[in-house]
């Protein structure tokens, strides 16, 4: 039977979507799919093939999407920690705003959805948490369960600062809240499934908040609509 149990979560960069998810995963034994890693791996791929990112050849990147998709290629270059570079966030919204690319993803998202991989143990996955900026929107308006995750621009920008310094990136406070703004601007503002709250999604602000109390404020509404059972 194909999996129902399907939590949507959006926001912008640095909203804290990522922690979230992995808390929700381990709780429910739900499989995570975090969607923005697919676009920077294909990003990353074009750099490493040198392509001119700042002229992006759009058959070339449709044709490579096709590939990395097919062959699952894709999920090897999502596992590459350069994926989070600098580099790769400045071109990553000029690739994920191609619809051709976007359409090769989608489908890719709905099969993960429809029928979650195992987990990491073996045991069968109840359900899969999905996130990224069209989840709720396009991917899967029907989900159950949508949230929205959001912060100001600042706390975000100091958030993104400490990963970079912790892995040796050097990077200033200014810069990275520059180009989170500027990320936040191109995904909010494309013509292909934009970074949009669902009309259904509840919206968190996280700006105030520990990841604990993130963690159970939406703990608290999956329980109230999903009913999971424990072992
Ligand atoms: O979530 P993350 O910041 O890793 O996403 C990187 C980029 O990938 C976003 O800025 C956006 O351009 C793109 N993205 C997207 N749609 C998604 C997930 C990510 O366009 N569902």
């Amino acid at each position: 039977m194909a999996n129902t149990n399907i939590i949507a979560i959006d926001g912008p960069a640095g909203a804290g979507k990522g922690t979230l998810t992995k808390k929700l995963c381990e709780h429910y034994g739900f499989a995570g799919l975090d969607t923005g890693s697919l676009y920077r791996a294909i990003t990353l791929c074009m750099i490493e093939m040198e392509q001119n990112m700042d002229d992006i050849n759009l058959e070339f990147a449709i044709a490579l999407t096709q590939k990395l998709s097919d062959t699952h290629k894709i999920l090897e270059y999502a596992k590459n920690p350069k994926i989070r570079s600098q580099l790769t966030n400045k071109y990553v919204a000029s690739v994920a705003k191609i619809p051709e690319i976007r359409t090769i993803m989608r489908k890719y998202q709905i099969d993960f959805g429809t029928n979650p991989p195992d987990l990491p143990d073996g045991r069968k996955a109840k359900g899969a948490v999905i996130e990224g900026r069209d989840i709720g929107t396009v991917i899967c308006p029907n989900a159950p369960v949508k949230f929205f995750i959001t912060a100001s621009p600042e706390t975000r920008a100091s958030r993104r600062l400490k990963e970079y310094l912790d892995q040796g990136e050097s990077a200033s406070y200014q810069e990275v809240l520059a180009s989170i703004i500027a990320r936040d601007e191109a995904d909010r503002t494309r013509a292909t499934s934009p970074m949009k709250q669902a009309d259904d999604a509840i919206v968190i602000n996280t700006s105030e908040n520990s990841k604990e109390q993130t963690f159970e404020v939406a703990k608290k509404i999956i329980d109230e609509r999903l009913h999971i059972t424990f072992d």
